[in-house]
């Protein structure tokens, strides 16, 4: 039986550390709106998520679909807001909408299409309304367009800056799709300042023609002050709230 006494006061201090350092960045900046932290619990046990809960946690994070829909399924929380943030299959999407509230990989038009024709399907049989709320899924299922910061690192996902507003045009038409912002992560070795400088602009296009999808999803545990001044709205952090991360097994 593992000790949730000692890792419930290790979460509480990890979280409120990332807080302090968010509110640091804040200062820093001179920025009074607070990111959404979205915890990027990947890798770790149901039992983590529910302790987070606990601590007040609403919005976690995973990025494959077996393991989130399994975890959704175990901790079966409804306060919880869960974000897939990771590289999605188009043949993932139907199993995807039954627990995301927030898509934050969008990064092709075929996936644009699959989602929405997923959202379509649970529309229709949802039936009276509300039972697919409660069933942790949503009408509407928020999504941000991933862009690669990085042409020349193909490994990450996401759409060359060329092509955002050709993706964010299809999740707008889209009628079950909400297009929120776009979502990045530093290209490994880069600069996270002027990789997230690039995102701001890139978003500011966006908001432009889309006035309001207004979200920024960038930073993790080692780039979250360099996100928050660049204007991100939202943060995905992992491994320095749950520790690190265990292998693969
Ligand atoms: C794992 C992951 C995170 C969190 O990363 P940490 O470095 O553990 O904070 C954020 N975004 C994405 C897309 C991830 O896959």
């Amino acid at each position: 039986m593992p000790d949730t006494g000692a890792r419930r006061a290790e979460l509480e201090d990890n979280l409120r550390r990332v807080n302090s350092r968010i509110d640091e960045a804040l200062a820093a900046c001179g920025r009074s709106e607070r990111p959404t932290l979205i915890v990027v619990t990947k890798f770790f046990p149901p039992s983590d998520v529910a302790l987070l809960s606990r601590l007040g946690v609403r919005d976690v994070g995973e990025n494959r679909d077996q393991e989130a829909a399994a975890k959704a399924e175990a901790v079966a929380d409804p306060q919880l807001r869960w974000h897939f943030v990771g590289q999605l299959q188009t043949n993932k999407a139907k199993s995807v909408v039954n627990y995301a509230h927030t898509v934050h990989s969008v990064d092709r038009i075929p996936l644009v299409n699959a989602l929405e024709k997923a959202m379509a399907r649970r529309h229709e049989q949802s039936g009276p309304a509300g039972e697919s709320e409660a069933a942790g899924g949503r009408a509407v299922l928020d999504c941000y367009v991933q862009l690669n910061l990085a042409p020349e690192d193909n490994g990450r996902g996401g759409v060359s800056p060329a092509d955002v507003l050709e993706v964010a045009a299809a999740v707008h038409d889209a009628e079950h799709l909400q297009l929120k912002g776009v979502m990045a992560v530093a290209p490994l070795g880069g600069d996270p300042q002027e990789a997230f400088g690039r995102l701001a602009e890139i978003s500011a296009d966006v908001v432009h023609r889309y006035p309001g999808a207004t979200g920024i999803s960038a930073g993790m545990s080692g780039d979250l002050e360099q996100a928050i001044a660049a204007g991100a709205t939202h943060l995905r952090v992992g491994s320095d709230v749950l520790g690190a991360r265990p292998p693969v097994g």
